[in-house]
């Protein structure tokens, strides 16, 4: 029986211990928090169509029937590679005999980190809360502002990189501001607002094709987004965004732009790239170890000459595998090879582009598609039933959820 510690309990360590659970190893289950977070629905709660508890789930909770896994809520400072011995923040100590790293990332301000305290990323359920406040707050101030100049400020929202997240954060937004609050208010119109998406590179979604990207900036454009590509963000500054082309004063700075691992990987003593991820090797172990693995966004692992993307469908084939060799005792015995089943990023509330192969999907069709699977691969029932009571009445009556500021006042 062996001690097996994973460290995370995302996409790619909750996979793991999944398929563990049940074998006769022990497994402990540590992190941070105390929920498993689903995050490619994040921008939904930022946008008030979600609440937190229809994305997140107590991972306690997932374990209850699984003898083997125990679960603990704990920050990781260290680990000890030759020692074989991880240490929390509290100074608790953990003996392992396979370690598996699951830490995800975190953002990125392309050592910028003085625009930081300006901006709001998305990455965890407190990022969210605090765009949502942020979000409705700007609407609360315009229609309380007179002055037309002023009240511009507060309905300017900047969305700074056009990967899926700035793509779905910018849609949403428009959504929210064109269609749902349409009738809200007495002083302003809400189609007063202006969402810029600004991206660096000439596209937007650059992992799409050429022809799905294009397709992804006219729905937004419909929509009524100023998507502005090459064009590149030179400072941030409280309520100033500036960039190459323009000066933007705004309440709302959203930054979907880079991304980092955790600085936990730093204490491996191991190779990292420039994303301060982990580069493995063909087994996901770091320096031909055969006690340490570092799985999903937290691994610089290539296919192909190509290092495979951060997203969720890599950290859960990379948490089943690990977990299928450690259970056999067979790790570093066969590759980890990734099966793409292809991309997917929704535009608003009806437009989606996907791509598998040579198949291209656009339009509702895309977005039906983008919908079910989301269900699919939510965690437990309880949210897959709640998330699609919260989508049918939100597409039915054209409303949002939970629109409340409960946390800051103004
Ligand atoms: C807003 C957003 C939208 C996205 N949309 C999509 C999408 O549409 N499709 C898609 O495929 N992918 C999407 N992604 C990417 C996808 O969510 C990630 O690729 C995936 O979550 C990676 O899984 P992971 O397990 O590596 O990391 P994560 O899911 O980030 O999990 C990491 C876990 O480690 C814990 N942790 C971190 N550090 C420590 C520590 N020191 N000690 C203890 N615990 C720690 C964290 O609390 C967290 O629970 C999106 C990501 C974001 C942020």
């Amino acid at each position: 029986m062996a001690k097996v510690i994973i460290i995370g309990g995302g996409f790619a360590g909750l996979n793991c211990a999944k398929h563990m659970a049940n074998s006769n190893h022990q497994i402990l289950l540590i992190d941070k928090t105390n929920h498993h977070l689903f995050q490619p629905l994040l921008y939904q709660v930022a946008t008030a169509m979600l609440s937190p508890a229809d994305i997140a789930v107590p991972i306690r909770d997932l374990f209850r029937n699984n003898k083997n896994v125990k679960v603990i809520m704990g920050d990781v400072d260290t680990i000890d590679k030759h020692e074989k011995k991880v240490f929390l923040k509290s100074k608790k100590s953990f003996d392992f005999d396979y370690l598996i790293i699951a830490t995800g990332a975190k953002h990125s301000y392309f050592g910028k980190n003085e625009w930081e305290p300006h901006t709001n990323g998305l990455k965890t359920i407190e990022d969210a809360l605090n765009i949502r406040e942020k979000i409705l707050i700007a609407f609360e101030k315009a229609e309380r502002e007179k002055d037309i100049e002023k009240r511009q400020r507060h309905l300017n929202f900047v969305i700074v990189g056009g990967g899926p997240t700035g793509v779905e954060m910018a849609g949403s937004i428009a959504d929210i501001a064109y269609k749902n609050l349409i009738k809200d208010f007495r002083n302003f119109s809400s189609t007063e607002s202006k969402i810029y998406l600004i991206e660096a590179s000439n596209q937007i979604l650059p992992m799409f094709s050429e022809e799905l990207s294009n397709k992804a900036r006219q729905y937004l454009a419909g929509f009524g987004v100023i998507v502005r590509t090459n064009e590149r963000v030179t400072n941030i500054n409280k309520n100033i965004v500036e960039t190459t082309n323009d000066t933007i004063e705004t309440d709302t700075i959203i930054w979907a732009a880079g991304n980092e691992a955790s600085p936990l990987l730093s204490s491996l003593d191991t190779e990292l790239d420039r994303q301060g991820r982990v580069m493995v090797n063909k087994y996901c172990a770091i320096d031909n170890n055969n006690a340490i693995f570092v799985i999903g966004d937290a691994a610089h692992f290539k296919q192909d000459e190509k290092v495979l993307p951060g997203i969720a469908p890599v950290a859960i084939q990379q948490g089943k595998y690990i977990a299928k060799l450690i259970k056999k005792n067979k790790v570093n015995s066969k590759p980890f090879f990734y099966f793409d089943k292809g991309m997917m990023a929704t535009i608003g509330k009806s437009k989606a582009i996907a791509e598998t192969g040579p198949i291209k999907l656009t339009g509702l069709i895309a977005w039906l598609a983008w919908s079910l699977v989301h269900l699919l691969y939510l965690v437990g029932y309880r949210t897959k039933v709640l998330v699609l009571i919260e989508w049918s009445i939100s597409y039915i009556f054209n409303r949002n959820g939970p629109r409340l500021i409960y946390r800051n006042s103004s």
